[in-house]
């Protein structure tokens, strides 16, 4: 219920402009699909996830011999339940059954990245789990506090150093940390910056590389942070981060502040990670587990 009522700007929106296009068009022909077309770009679905989609849409048409545009919504949602649930894998988060799972998130500034984090915290902690904070950004004023507030609302310990000291040192000290008090999951935050991504990303590199010295095979998870309202800029952070860290998955923010939820199906179709989490408000409770059905049925009425 809490997705279908993030999804309430989206769904407005797309139901809205779905019903205007059957009314619109009694039959199933070029112009239908053209219009079509034009919606779910305007959803920020992506023009080539848009073609592909309608590609099938049409086959599946014909197969059908459909005719009457009213009978074409059900094939809509069996097509994007299929799209999301071929591309980009696994939504599952790699937790180690036993031991220490380190979670690194990653993603520029503003995004909702903090408040993640805090939010993972809160979900880990109500499943009974033993989480611990780092506060790897110390180059942005205030990002130590701000995730400090965070780790109080989740109840939860956070690990840090004064501001601009080496991230690398916190994660050190955060991985003693949780092992010595037996912590399941540590959740490292990082630096957003993008002004100077190159230092950025061979911090992040060398983040990963005292974690997986420390912990052979960790990070378990790298988590991008990517705000829903930023369309084509969110897949383009995505990108960049891909080309240096191995991001296993997406936290889609915001997605209760959009009209285009439509980028969940760019984001899988066309970058190859799989959502796992998505944001729906600004509080503690409002991050749930990416599950597509969920996801189509809420583009609906
Ligand atoms: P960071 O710079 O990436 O760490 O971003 P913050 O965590 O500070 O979040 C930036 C702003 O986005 C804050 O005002 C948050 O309350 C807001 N925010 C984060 N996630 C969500 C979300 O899922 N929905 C909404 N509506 N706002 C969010």
């Amino acid at each position: 219920e809490k997705f279908k009522a993030g999804l309430e700007k989206t769904r407005d929106s797309f139901a809205g402009k779905m019903n205007d296009l059957v009314y619109k068009y009694r039959s199933v022909d070029e112009d239908f699909f053209e219009e079509l077309e034009e919606i779910l770009i305007g959803a920020d679905v992506g023009v080539t996830t848009v073609m592909d989609l309608v590609e099938e849409l049409k086959d599946e048409v014909r197969r059908q011999n459909i005719k009457d545009s009213k009978d074409i919504q059900p094939i809509i949602s069996e097509k994007l339940a299929e799209l999301l649930e071929k591309e980009g894998g696994e939504t599952e988060v790699n937790l180690q059954p036993a031991g220490l799972s380190v979670i690194l998130v990653v993603g520029v500034n503003g995004v909702g990245k903090t408040t993640s984090i805090g939010k993972l915290a809160h979900m880990y902690k109500q499943q009974g789990k033993k989480v611990i904070l780092a506060a790897g950004d110390t180059f942005r004023a205030g990002a130590i506090e701000q995730l400090e507030v965070w780790g109080e609302r989740a109840g939860v310990d956070v690990i840090k150093q004064s501001e601009g000291s080496d991230p690398a040192a916190v994660m050190f000290d955060a991985i003693q940390a949780a092992k010595s008090r037996e912590a399941d999951i540590l959740i490292c935050d990082t630096a957003g910056r993008l002004q100077n991504k190159v230092n950025l990303m061979k911090e992040l590199e060398k983040v990963k590389r005292v974690i997986s010295r420390e912990i052979p095979g960790a990070p378990h998870e790298v988590l991008i942070a990517l705000d829903a309202t930023t369309g084509q800029n969110a897949m383009s952070q995505a990108k960049t981060f891909k080309e240096t860290t191995d991001v296993t998955g997406i936290i889609l923010t915001k997605l209760d502040g959009t009209a285009k939820g439509g980028i969940v199906l760019a984001i899988r179709h066309e970058l190859d990670i799989p959502v796992k989490f998505v944001g729906l408000g600004e509080k503690i409770d409002d991050l749930q587990p990416f599950d597509s059905e969920q996801f189509v049925y809420g583009l609906f009425k």
